[in-house]
């Protein structure tokens, strides 16, 4: 298209038709009134560390100064806490940024990215910006890595360990066997819920030269509204991301509420010992409503009615202040954001209802 002759009545005709053909990505609603129940987009049920506002609160005072371009003391934390290379570590607004900018690094126009199909639906428009190819695989009943993953042809594979929206995790093992099976591909293993699960694989993205793994302080860490994720790779691929990255991508106050947040683990962890908690007893009584929980390793689990749309009580629940997500891919299904044990007994309350 490098003929296109933009037409001033069309002002979508300036901009690339990949771009202007994309609806963009809808992310879960943000209510303004702060008494609607949250249960959109898993985000922590509880607060952060109260180091953290602290942190922040220091970290004003030099803000006429831009902030560290590579997150160091990021860096060499996240390096301390899983025993990697804190030059194999890359540090983003979000790993949200970090997602878009492997994709950047990696994906020539056309080249196809492969993934399990139903997981993160950032990963389509991320490969459509990228006038890329999504090859969605299914996942089976059991969530396990779909075999094709294992030899269709493919420049990028996405694995969201645990995945959104189901909840479910694979083990370790069957990533390194993936991570073997495909030297001639980049794998991401996404490990935004990981801190919820009862395993990780995070070391995996220095003990393979094709792995990128990738972590968040949204939501474990209870950080959604600062914007920190990680990489963890091999110093070589963090060099190439960072060819790529903004200079100054994670600001001074963002750095030093992430750090802070990184340095009290005991706060992290008490928190995710009441979410896993919740998790437990909103499964079991949801199950006895009748729906189908799959067993979860994040802080959301997906409630499924099999072949019958969930729209309607999603919509019900919406009228009554409770937000849950709803997939159009997934009709009868509902994913619900394990909140506090308050929130959660009002929601049981109300989907109870007829
Ligand atoms: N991966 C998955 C699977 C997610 O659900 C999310 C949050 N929506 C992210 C990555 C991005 O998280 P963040 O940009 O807040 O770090």
């Amino acid at each position: 298209m490098q003929n296109r002759i933009p037409d001033p009545a069309a002002p979508s005709s300036y901009v690339r038709p990949e771009i202007a053909a994309l609806e963009g990505y809808v992310p879960g609603e943000q209510p303004r009134d702060p008494r609607v129940v949250k249960l959109n987009t898993n985000e922590n049920a509880y607060p952060p560390s109260a180091r953290v506002r602290s942190a922040i609160v220091e970290a004003c005072d030099r803000l006429q100064l831009y902030p560290d371009p590579s997150a160091r003391a990021v860096r060499e934390r996240v390096a301390e806490l899983y025993g990697v290379d804190a030059d194999g570590v890359v540090v983003g607004n979000g790993s949200d940024e970090i997602l878009s900018l492997i994709l950047r690094a990696v994906v020539d126009p056309g080249d196809a990215v492969a993934y399990g199909s139903p997981t993160y639906s950032l990963y389509d428009t991320l490969v459509a910006l990228q006038a890329a190819r999504s090859v969605r695989v299914p996942y089976g009943d059991d969530y396990a890595i779909p075999r094709e993953l294992f030899s269709i042809p493919a420049r990028l594979i996405f694995v969201c360990n645990p995945n959104a929206p189901s909840g479910t995790a694979v083990t370790r093992a069957e990533l390194d066997a993936l991570a073997i099976a495909r030297r001639d591909v980049l794998l991401v293993v996404d490990e935004a819920y990981v801190d919820f699960a009862d395993a990780c694989a995070t070391t995996m993205g220095i003990e393979h030269p094709n792995v990128v793994v990738l972590r968040t302080l949204s939501k474990s860490y209870s950080l959604a509204g600062l914007r920190v994720g990680f990489a963890i790779t091999t110093p070589a691929l963090a060099t190439e991301l960072n060819k790529v990255k903004d200079s100054y991508n994670v600001s001074r106050l963002a750095q030093a509420g992430a750090l802070a947040a990184l340095e009290d683990q005991d706060a992290m962890l008490a928190h995710v010992a009441r979410v896993r908690a919740t998790r437990a007893r909103l499964g079991e009584r949801l199950c006895a409503l009748g729906y189908v929980v799959a067993p979860s390793q994040t802080n959301f689990v997906l409630a499924r009615r099999p072949g019958v749309s969930l729209l309607p009580t999603k919509e019900s629940l919406q009228r009554r202040g409770i937000l849950v997500r709803w997939f159009a891919e997934l009709p009868d299904a509902l994913r619900i954001t394990v909140g506090t044990d308050a929130e959660i007994d009002r929601l049981l309350e109300e989907i109870a209802r007829p």
